[in-house]
């Protein structure tokens, strides 16, 4: 047992403490494990964990053709501009999303026109029961979701175009470049809110006047109305806090439901 602070696994750098694994090649999966990749789009409660916390870092990467498979600890962004790099095209949208590929796969994680369900053929997802083999239609992908048994999402394999190394790196820059000019630097988890009714929540965030809004250490950034900065300080409480009155806000002015994109791990008062 390894007892140690989650907030040094979350991009947020919030979360108590849990007893982690981090896991490579061999392991074992409990019905009741955490899963964390790399902690990207997560809120760890204050309180910690009272779970086994596996931290996911598998790795190793294979090509064969246009047939790209690779770890699912492994960063996203990385793979992505190997690939790009390698002249193979389709995941140049996710050069700068800072997840693991497997959280990607859970979270269909996506970017300028494209996500996940577009390029990945198959998962190996390691269950309490045993090895599983997805194909894409099995993982049945939706906005900001999939629908897979509970397990380690080990391996992906990505079907990409072959194309041109120049072209695909240069778009990925570009893509990377919007992405500066557009979002926050700091400690955030990305998107607070997903889309809806195809607005998207900044949108409401924003007409509401909540830019600039603060609970204790956690505030809705100036740049970008759906990210949530955490400040010194800040806890995943405030964060917590901060979101609740953001819904309540935007509910009594608009009508309108925000659901969260980032996922609650742990207690929360
Ligand atoms: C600055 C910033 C920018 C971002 N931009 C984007 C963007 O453009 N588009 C977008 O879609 N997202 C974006 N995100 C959110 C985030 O990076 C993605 O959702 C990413 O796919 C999450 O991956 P992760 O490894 O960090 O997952 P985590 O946050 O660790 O976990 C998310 C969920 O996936 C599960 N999980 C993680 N890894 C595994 C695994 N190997 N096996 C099984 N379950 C697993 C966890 O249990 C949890 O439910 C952004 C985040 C930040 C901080």
């Amino acid at each position: 047992m390894s007892e140690k602070l989650l907030s040094a696994f979350t991009s947020l750098g919030v979360g108590g403490r849990a007893d982690v694994t981090v896991v490579r090649d061999t392991f074992d999966v409990k019905e009741d494990d955490v899963i964390l990749g790399r902690g990207t789009n997560v809120v760890v409660s204050d309180l910690g964990v009272g779970r086994r916390v596996l931290v996911v870092r598998c790795g190793g990467v294979e090509t064969a053709g246009t047939r790209l498979t690779a770890g699912g600890g492994l960063p996203l962004s990385a793979v992505a501009r190997a690939a790009c790099a390698s002249g193979l095209s389709g995941l140049e949208w996710a050069v700068g999303i800072p997840g693991s590929v497997g959280g990607a796969v859970v979270m269909n994680a996506g970017a300028f026109g494209g996500c996940m369900a577009d390029v990945v053929s198959r998962a190996v997802i390691k269950t309490p029961c045993g090895e599983e083999r997805l194909t894409a239609e099995e993982m049945r992908f939706g906005y900001r979701s999939a629908r897979l048994p509970f397990g380690v999402v080990t391996r992906v394999t990505f079907d990409l175009a072959a194309g041109s190394a120049a072209d695909a790196l240069a778009l990925a820059a570009g893509f990377n470049a919007r992405r500066r000019a557009e979002q926050p630097s700091g400690r955030t988890a990305g998107s607070t809110f997903l889309s809806c009714g195809g607005v998207s929540a900044g949108y409401y965030i924003d007409r509401a006047g909540l830019k600039g809004f603060r609970v204790g250490g956690a505030r809705i950034s100036e740049k970008h109305a759906n990210f949530i900065i955490m400040d010194e300080g800040g806890r995943a409480d405030d964060f917590r806090r901060l979101a609740d009155t953001v819904k309540l806000k935007v509910y009594s002015r608009f009508n309108v439901r925000l659901k969260e994109e980032v996922r609650y791990i742990g207690e929360f008062r």
